[in-house]
């Protein structure tokens, strides 16, 4: 019999076919115990925070919110796969005890739990005690694919005046998200009530006809070019046959694009040629260099200037403390270095966020009397604004300090102490890259970083990351306290507190 405790010092070469297949049902059944103490100590910190949030409320702590927030900082997961976990342990402990039984015991793993928690949650409790206990036994036997069909087909069997009820649950949970993916591409997927789907469906192969047989495109990019082009204002697509007036489409007036709705960094030798940089596109990462140069020939610029810190622009003295905002200029570039939220993890673009005014860095430099400069500004979120807004008035055990120009420290409220660097200036100004690799067998000259333009608009895309550890992608939370926890989900307020007043 294999054993099922040591597995890090067995010699897999030796073993006979049969003894690794043991093996691998060993390992298997021990990731899967693995998962469920994730699950369940995720949603024990949760149930923590709860019980500990003093002022609950809309300017308080909302019951829970940043238990997602710690444990997902410590595991460097993201804060949506950190709530589906906590929404999974809830699910467990709420109605499905034997399932939780069986995931702790490692009979079945977190994709197979998945299922049955999706399946399961707008089904009567008298149809659960029935439904469950098969649904476990059919997770003994399938893989996660078959076990959802027959958790399906199943639970309209079961429960077939439900349809209606789940339709109504499905419903709410309708949603349009983007995931990176790699070579400048990402996936643009959602969950649309079918009618609507099929309008947009109808609409794209209606414009994929807009053009005249001799266009070079198949559908299926034709399909995803009308859907840019549904957003960027155009509204149809232009004909790509190149027969001038011999086109039967020639001279249908199309609407000019409006300003694109993204936000690039590119090193400005990378934008004149001289050098192949990765320029950064806000929400996105790294695209090469031919493609930023591509997107730039449309672009609005703006120049920053790689250390305009020393050269500080006093914020306007008159302005009363109350309203202070930094001037315009000190705002572009802060957003422009960070590139992105400055909590740890977070992705959010520096465009979708806010600009905080780091009170205690502001509080060591007494003499300065008002006067801001860059590095007393970061980029945040609207959802890690109001975690550091709460933790600076003590109301959250988080501490923010700025270690240096380009740092800032995050301690947990444990005392681990993350930091996250400036982003965006790592594509803006290569040379302070350091961190990465060097090319081993380049002689290649290094241009002097000089003054860098980047484009700059607002994106209003919802993004979601993929986290390969965690079959999660695209979970929906069941708890609604849940579902703003993706700082994508966060709905900012009609009056943020934008920055904070200096030295308040
Ligand atoms: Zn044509
Ligand atoms: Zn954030």
């Amino acid at each position: 019999m294999f054993d099922r405790d040591d597995l890090s010092s067995v010699d897999f070469g030796t073993m006979s076919d049969e003894g690794l297949i043991e093996a691998l049902r060993a390992a298997h059944g021990r990731a899967a115990v693995a998962q469920a103490a994730e699950v369940f100590a995720v949603r024990e910190l949760y149930r923590r925070h709860r019980a500990e949030s003093a002022e609950p409320g809309p300017d308080g702590v909302r019951a829970g919110e940043f238990a997602a927030s710690e444990a997902a900082v410590a595991l460097q997961i993201d804060e949506g796969t950190a709530g589906a976990l906590i929404d999974i342990g809830l699910a467990l402990e709420d109605s499905l005890p034997r399932t939780r039984a069986a995931f702790a015991a490692g009979r079945i793993d977190l994709a197979k739990v998945r299922v049955i928690v999706d399946n399961t949650r707008a089904v009567a409790r008298e149809v659960l005690d029935v439904l469950e206990p098969r649904l476990l036994e059919a997770a003994g036997r399938n893989n996660a694919v078959r076990l959802r069909q027959a958790a399906r087909r199943w639970a309209a069997r079961l429960d077939p005046g439900g349809v209606q009820r789940r339709r109504e649950l499905r419903q709410d949970e309708r949603d349009v998200r983007l995931r990176a993916v790699q070579d400048s591409m990402a996936v643009f997927d959602g969950l649309l009530p079918a009618p609507g789907a099929q309008t947009v469906a109808m609409r794209l192969r209606e414009m994929s006809m807009q053009v005249c047989a001799s266009d070079p495109r198949s559908m299926p990019q034709r399909r995803a070019d009308a859907l840019v082009a549904l957003a960027d204002g155009s509204g149809r697509l232009r004909c790509h046959c190149e027969r001038g007036e011999r086109c039967p489409k020639f001279g249908v007036p199309i609407a000019r694009p409006r300003r694109p709705l993204i936000q690039i960094g590119i090193p400005a030798d990378t934008l004149l040629g001289i050098q192949d940089a990765p320029a950064f596109l806000a929400g996105y990462g790294p695209i090469d260099a031919a493609l930023a140069r591509l997107l730039a020939e449309h672009a609005r610029f703006q120049v920053i200037p790689e250390d305009s810190a020393a050269e500080d622009e006093p914020a306007a003295a008159e302005e009363e403390a109350a309203q202070w905002r930094p001037p315009p200029r000190l705002a572009r570039e802060v957003r422009a270095v960070d590139g992105m939220c400055r909590f740890p993890g977070c992705v959010m673009p520096a465009a979708e966020s806010e600009l905080d005014h780091n009170r205690p860095f502001d509080q060591q430099r007494p003499d300065r009397g008002g006067r801001t400069i860059r590095t007393d500004l970061a980029v945040l979120c609207s959802r890690h604004h109001r975690l550091k807004t709460l933790a600076d008035d003590e109301s959250l055990p988080w501490r923010t300090w700025r270690a240096d120009l380009d740092r800032l420290q995050w301690t947990a409220p444990t005392g681990d102490i993350h930091t996250t660097v400036r982003e965006g200036a790592r594509y803006l100004f290569p040379r302070t890259d350091t961190d990465a690799p060097v090319a081993p067998y380049t002689g290649q000259h290094r241009a002097e970083p000089t003054d860098a333009p980047t484009a700059e608009f607002p994106i209003t895309d919802r993004r979601i990351a993929a986290d390969i550890a965690y079959p999660l992608d695209g979970y929906i939370v069941v708890h609604g306290q849940l579902r703003r926890i993706r700082p994508e989900d966060e709905i900012p307020d009609d009056e943020p507190r934008a920055t904070q007043t200096p030295g308040r």
